[in-house]
């Protein structure tokens, strides 16, 4: 990974404390309004604990403003009935813009988020430019069918945008998941309002700034509301919106399912959170590979993934070499600053978020697991949520440190003996976004994936995404998958037309 300090122009961060000072509003109709709601949020630098901006959370009438908003831009059509050329000129435009201002949404997103800079501007930012071209290129080739009915009747089906959709985003990837659920959902022709966390809306505003000076996008289309749970339930209610699209924590994404059963049905898509098993077989091919990779997919951005390795389960005769891998690449990693050389892991990224990680880690002792590596707090400064990446050896599978999502740098390590037991651990919890398997005998890679209960199985490589390739999970991680086509299917309707001939 190149140096952080090689990537960092100064003179960014120094353009983004005087961008902060500027007042933080709604983007709504294609202007910033900050609406009159008196209520504000501090927006927090996890690393030194200061204060970055104030962002308004919007009240009702704010909320009804900007549904009406983009309801007036998807009933006029400007955007929906626009012509495929001028969709995809404006989809590969946005792309375009995320990567000149690359530096600055990376340095936005790093400072309220804490992690670092290199991952915000080598991993998110660049995904998020292309997510826009991955789309940009489906738009002319999605669709309909022709169906073959009974003689004396045509049937055929359109693929139609679904209307206001919510884009309700969590703060582990701000910038990277709103471009995931923006992309597809603006090239099917819909119009859209994103809701960042409220602890992490600075790049996503910072986008809309961005795309309102190009003015590549009608008015209306593209809106981006803050908030907090209030602003999200609001919105999950709202009868003016058609879809909600949510990443965020399953105990959240229930409550977001009960406001659209609540209010107009409203479709929902959900990618929720997990606790995703990581099996190493005795037979692995190459074990220092597995251990480092199972390291590195744990750990970056400070255990801050949904779909991380976060439960190791490892075979008997390999058991106690791994966990000794484990710990050695664990304790050489450095905390510090997003923006510090030689740092390896910002901090947790938010007060409320490192207190629940720490509360875990008392647990995981109390429930008896052996807490081999971390474990504790490393403050900077006397400041910084960090947290030294923690082991827990000899994990049980029903402890709750086994079961519930941490989303933190705290992995439990738990050993098997057979393949049936090990799948059976696996597919133990309420979760099932992801799974890893690592072994040499592609019968059992086969037979294993086959069996774990998880949307997406990862064979001797854990992690691996492409656009192309569906994204979501099984069970309590969510409904619906988003990537490729299924994307398109989440913001698009499918109308039947008979015509009797
Ligand atoms: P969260 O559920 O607390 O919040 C997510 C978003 O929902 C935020 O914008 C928040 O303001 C909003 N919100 C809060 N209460 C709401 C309510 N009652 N109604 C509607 N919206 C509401 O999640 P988080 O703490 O921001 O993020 C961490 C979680 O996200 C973890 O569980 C993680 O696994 C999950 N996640 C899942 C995926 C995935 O693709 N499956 C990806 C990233 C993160």
């Amino acid at each position: 990974m190149p140096n952080p300090k090689d990537l960092l122009s100064k003179a960014r961060l120094a353009w983004a404390h005087e961008w902060l000072k500027a007042p933080k509003t709604f983007y709504s109709g294609g202007h910033f309004l900050s609406g009159d709601s008196k209520n504000t949020w501090r927006v927090m630098n996890p690393s030194t604990e200061q204060v970055l901006c104030e962002v308004p959370i919007a009240d009702e009438k704010a909320i009804n403003h900007i549904v009406n908003s983009a309801q007036t831009a998807f009933t006029a059509g400007t955007w929906s009935e626009a012509s495929r050329k001028v969709r995809r000129e404006a989809l590969i435009r946005i792309g375009q813009l995320i990567r000149e201002h690359g530096e600055e949404l990376a340095t936005l997103e790093s400072l309220c988020n804490g992690k670092l800079f290199s991952e915000s501007l080598i991993d998110d930012v660049p995904e998020s430019a292309d997510v826009f071209d991955y789309y940009a290129g489906w738009i002319d080739k999605l669709y309909g069918d022709t169906v073959p009915v009974d003689p004396g009747f045509l049937n055929y089906t359109r693929r139609e945008p679904v209307g206001v959709c919510a884009l309700i985003v969590p703060w582990n990837f701000p910038l990277l998941l709103a471009c995931w659920k923006i992309a597809p959902a603006l090239a099917m022709g819909n119009t859209v309002i994103v809701k960042p966390s409220e602890y992490t809306p600075l790049s996503v505003l910072r986008l809309a700034e961005i795309i309102h000076e190009e003015g590549n996008l009608p008015p209306g289309v593209f809106n981006v509301v803050m908030g907090d749970a209030q602003t999200g339930k609001l919105i999950s209610e709202h009868p003016g919106i058609h879809k909600v699209s949510f990443t965020g924590s399953t105990a959240v994404g229930k409550k977001v399912l009960t406001g659209a059963a609540q209010s107009n049905l409203k479709t929902v898509t959900l990618e929720l959170g997990g606790k995703s098993p990581n099996i190493l077989f005795a037979d692995l091919p190459d074990l220092e590979g597995a251990i480092e990779r199972s390291c590195t997919a744990m750990f970056s951005h400070k255990g801050e993934k949904c779909s991380e390795p976060t439960r190791i389960l490892i075979e008997d005769s390999i058991y106690d070499q791994v966990v000794a891998g484990l710990i050695k690449r664990a304790n050489a990693i450095r905390l510090g600053d997003a923006f510090e050389e030689g740092v390896d892991q910002g901090p947790q990224a938010h007060q409320a978020h490192f207190k629940k990680v720490m509360e875990y880690i008392e647990l995981g002792k109390q429930e008896g697991a052996k807490l081999v590596c971390g474990g504790v707090a490393e403050q900077k400064n006397g400041k910084g949520y960090f947290v030294r990446p923690t082991i827990f050896s000899e994990v049980k599978p029903e402890m709750r440190i086994a079961q519930d999502e941490i989303f933190g740098p705290v992995l439990v390590a738990i050993r098997f003996k057979t393949e049936e037991e090990a799948i059976r651990i696996a597919n133990q919890t309420p979760y099932g976004l992801a799974a890893g398997l690592w072994t040499a005998d592609l019968s059992r890679a086969h037979r294993v994936a086959a069996r774990l209960d998880a949307g997406m199985v990862f064979v001797n490589r854990y992690g691996c995404y492409d656009f192309a390739s569906p994204f979501g999970g099984f069970k309590q991680s969510g409904w619906g998958k988003e990537m490729a086509l299924h994307s398109l299917d989440a913001y698009t309707k499918t109308k039947s037309v008979w015509i009797k001939l």
